[in-house]
């Protein structure tokens, strides 16, 4: 099995005598013709992608967030969301795209054996790196994972404590990444990182390009905005099948701090700029990494409602995308 058990009960449970726990389809004249495979089961003969966690790197509950946001999500673990992250399977192969602070979940939901073929991280922001240290002698001790990283990435992994002991004691094995070289990771899937504008304290920040056999994916956690980055958002959407794009704020003035400090699409700036493209262009955006605070992650569903009749997706835990 590819999943655990549990997820893909969780899944086929909520499939019981209703639609799967996809989202509901866009109105009939916005649907555009299935692009890719996606089920609440994986794919049998293809590599596939599952999305193991849809939030901003601080979770849903956000620690000490006493707002009606997070207050059922801290009584009941299942109302909350775990941070973003997609798990990739090609066979018995498994490989993560960013180690979070859910990574004990999430490793056993894509490999309930421990089985860890590699990880490819996007940038130093904790909710994308910091899971590394179960790979450690206190966890599990791992034995030379390969862990990809760009350049600045991958220095301050090699030589910044606690990280640096991860290699140094030989639990990862630290791997060079370059900007638009792509990476066979498997006979059939290969990956691309692409860099995109974000705050880079400590590291660069990349989107990934992901290439099976038959589709592709475009995964942007995190980037400043759409119009910072020399590369037109809709060039990426339009190569690849599904793009995940950076969905943390749906709107301006949802937190109360200075915004421009922490740039990001909102949800409301992506509707727009990308508003005008055909249906089946829009389908293919589905948005991901949500703060506690984006309403996206409401019980109520009414803002994702909002995004699905305006021909866009919301990414959501535990859905397959065949590759
Ligand atoms: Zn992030
Ligand atoms: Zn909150
Ligand atoms: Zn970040």
């Amino acid at each position: 099995m590819a999943v655990s058990a549990r997820f893909v009960t969780l899944l086929v449970l909520a499939g019981c005598g209703g639609p799967p726990p996809a989202p509901s389809p866009a109105p009939a004249d916005l649907a555009p013709e299935p692009r890719v495979r996606e089920a609440a089961l994986p794919p049998a003969d293809a590599p596939y992608v599952v999305i193991l966690g849809v939030a901003q790197d601080a979770g849903h509950p956000q620690a000490g967030c006493t707002k009606a946001c997070c207050a059922k999500a801290h009584q009941d673990p299942a109302a909350g969301h775990r941070v973003v992250s997609l798990g990739l399977v090609d066979g018995d192969q498994r490989v993560l795209i960013d180690a979070t602070p859910d990574f004990r979940s999430q490793l056993y939901d894509l490999s309930p054996s421990g089985r860890l073929d590699a990880v490819f991280l996007t940038h130093a922001h904790i909710g994308h790196y910091s899971g590394l240290v179960h790979l450690g002698r206190e966890a599990m001790g791992s034995d030379a994972v390969e862990v990809y990283a760009m350049p600045r990435m991958k220095a301050f992994l090699a030589a910044d404590r606690p990280w640096s002991l991860l290699a140094d004691q030989g639990h990862v094995s630290l791997q060079d990444l370059r900007e638009d070289e792509p990476v066979q990771i498997t006979d059939r899937i290969q990956i691309t990182p692409f860099l995109v504008p974000h705050r880079d304290e400590i590291s660069e920040t990349v989107g990934y390009r992901i290439q099976g056999p038959d589709h592709a994916v475009a995964f942007v956690p995190d980037i400043d905005k759409w119009e910072r980055w020399d590369h037109p958002v809709e060039d990426l959407v339009a190569t690849v099948d599904v793009a995940l794009l950076d969905a943390t704020f749906f709107a301006n003035g949802e937190i109360g701090r200075d915004m421009a400090l922490i740039p990001h699409p909102f949800v409301s700036e992506s509707m727009a700029r990308l508003g005008d493209l055909p249906p089946s262009e829009r389908a293919k955006v589905w948005f991901i990494h949500m703060n506690h605070t984006n309403p996206l992650l409401g019980e109520d569903g009414e803002a994702r409602r909002t995004v699905r009749q305006a021909g866009f997706e919301v990414a959501e835990e535990g859905r397959f995308i065949g590759l």
